[in-house]
């Protein structure tokens, strides 16, 4: 769990990258943003929404979809198919050409996002000297995580 002052130094940084890139972080993306900060294992879009909605009553389903996908769309964020769930990017700005690889735990249904350089460049050369370009911006990978496994699970 991230402290508040890790959630407010992740919210200021993001807060610049908008303003270099000239888009616009508005009071909902940056609330839907800091909801998923404080979330470890992600929310789904309508836990989203009605966190939202505890702060902002009018919100609406399309509230929530549209700040997801503003953050989906940024890198601020990941989308987890196999949960149907969205968890911050511990990185806040991924580059759109190198993918990021979600570790998830089918026993905690923790999801950890996983640095390995060079895991990254060997898939990416690997199929692009078999003639083909990767196109996967989330590789989501089921590992049972060091908590569970210490736990014999
Ligand atoms: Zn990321
Ligand atoms: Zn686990």
């Amino acid at each position: 769990m991230m402290s508040d002052h890790d959630v407010q130094s992740a919210l200021t940084e993001v807060e610049s990258i908008c303003k270099q890139k000239s888009i616009q972080l508005t009071p909902i993306r940056k609330l839907a943003f800091s909801l998923l900060l404080t979330a470890p294992n992600g929310l789904k879009a309508y836990e989203l929404l009605d966190k939202i909605k505890l702060q902002k009553s009018s919100a609406t389903p399309p509230t929530a979809y549209r700040a997801l996908d503003f953050l989906l769309e940024h890198g601020f964020a990941h989308k987890i198919s196999k949960l149907n769930t969205f968890v911050a990017c511990k990185h806040l700005c991924h580059h759109a050409d190198t993918p990021s690889f979600l570790l998830i735990c089918p026993c905690c249904q923790n999801v950890t996002e996983y640095d390995n350089e060079s895991m990254n460049h060997s898939l990416i050369d690997a199929l692009a000297a078999s003639g083909f370009r990767l196109m996967e911006k989330e590789i989501e990978i089921t590992a049972t995580c060091p908590g569970c496994l210490t736990l014999g699970r």
